[in-house]
């Protein structure tokens, strides 16, 4: 069958919308018709190289849909039934699920961007097979995935507020409740107040921290991060971030800092803003080749935590449903993330928008 689909062919060129073939689902995989697709700053790091594939790649890796046809071997879905995409594929067995670490499951050792089988299932016209970004590809108007990166949803929430939960919120509120577990009365740095950033600090007002700082350069996403819950914003292009949250500490820094940028420098910072025996968390995704060099000495005699959050530590088929019920309690906000529609053919000005800092959010959304 055809599809429409946004394709990466070359690092840091445009991103080309076009038609190609969709071969049909094969053992426990299934053909989803998307209903929405977030724009993500990972889609644009796969632009630009930063998450690196290396050949043609489909972007998209946060979205949700409705389940078209299944194939053989499918049992837990149904034609009719909606879903969000999970980017990581999980097998529930290995050590890693077993442990409730299932982003980090063990079981796939196939290259990024194959099905399970070790093929595609996209080609261009030409015949050029095509990867899907997280083997799931959302930015088109089909896909074909494994079973095993479904998450069923009830039917009655809207597909492009459930597309969100696919990344940006999870990964945000993930990083604080499940990734460092934030206390209530706990004080909290957040640099970068972006589409995921917006979501830390949603999650730490879940978490009842008591002092919510947003770190940003956009006097726009201070403002958002306001609205999100922000107690304090700090612009770091006016005034050293370290300085202005050891200020609004009384000297001492954070219980927690997050890091949603995915910078080298931006890290450090994090680092430098927890008090002793606090803990920085770096939730954004940096270049695959950045490293980052830290006090060797002072990260002992001060006991700091320096940590990773992927993908927020989340169970999908847990905490996505969870999330959702949060959002219908109006615990969680969902509607004010979406800043601007658009349609897949509109993807190169999406990516503009993103990095002009005018979106919380971009949604493509399908007919
Ligand atoms: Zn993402
Ligand atoms: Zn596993």
């Amino acid at each position: 069958m055809k599809t429409r689909a946004a394709v990466v062919y070359e690092h840091n060129e445009p991103v080309v919308v076009e038609e190609l073939e969709l071969e049909e689902p094969k053992s426990n995989e299934v053909l989803i018709r998307t209903g929405a697709s977030g724009v993500c700053h990972s889609d644009l790091s796969v632009v630009t190289g930063a998450i690196y594939y290396n050949d043609a790649v489909a972007l998209g890796h946060e979205g949700a849909g409705t389940i078209e046809r299944v194939g053989d071997g499918v049992t837990d879905f149904c034609p009719g039934d909606r879903v969000i995409l999970s980017f990581v594929t999980y097998c529930g067995t290995c050590r890693m699920c077993l442990m409730d670490k299932v982003c980090l499951c063990e079981s796939y050792d196939v290259p990024r961007g194959f099905q399970l089988d070790g093929t595609y299932r996209l080609y261009n016209k030409s015949g050029k097979p095509i990867y899907q970004m997280a083997r799931i590809a959302t930015m088109s108007e089909y896909m074909v995935v494994p079973e095993q990166n479904l998450v069923k949803i009830a039917p009655h929430y809207p597909l492009e507020k459930a597309a969100l939960v696919g990344c940006g919120v999870t990964t945000g509120v993930g990083a604080v409740l499940n990734t460092a577990r934030v206390e209530p009365g706990s004080t909290v740095a957040v640099i970068g107040a972006g589409g995921v950033g917006l979501n830390v600090i949603q999650g730490a007002v879940l978490a009842r921290a008591e002092r919510i700082i947003a770190v940003d350069i956009a006097a726009k996403k201070l403002d958002l991060a306001k609205r999100f819950g922000a107690t304090d914003v700090v612009n770091a292009g006016a005034s050293d971030p370290i300085e202005a949250v050891r200020e609004v500490t009384a000297g001492l820094g954070v219980d927690y800092a997050f890091e949603v940028i995915g910078n080298p420098k931006t890290i450090v910072q994090a680092y430098r803003m927890v008090r002793a025996a606090g803990t920085a968390v770096i939730v954004g995704m940096a270049h695959h080749e950045a490293e980052v060099s830290l006090p060797a000495q002072h990260l002992v005699s001060t006991e700091r935590q320096l940590i990773g959050s992927f993908y927020g530590s989340c169970r999908p088929r847990v905490d996505m449903p969870k999330l959702l019920s949060l959002y219908e309690e109006g615990k969680l906000k969902l509607d004010e993330l979406i800043t601007r529609h658009y349609r897949l053919e509109q993807i190169n000005e999406a990516f503009a928008d993103m990095e002009a800092g005018e979106n919380a959010r971009g949604v493509i959304v399908f007919d």
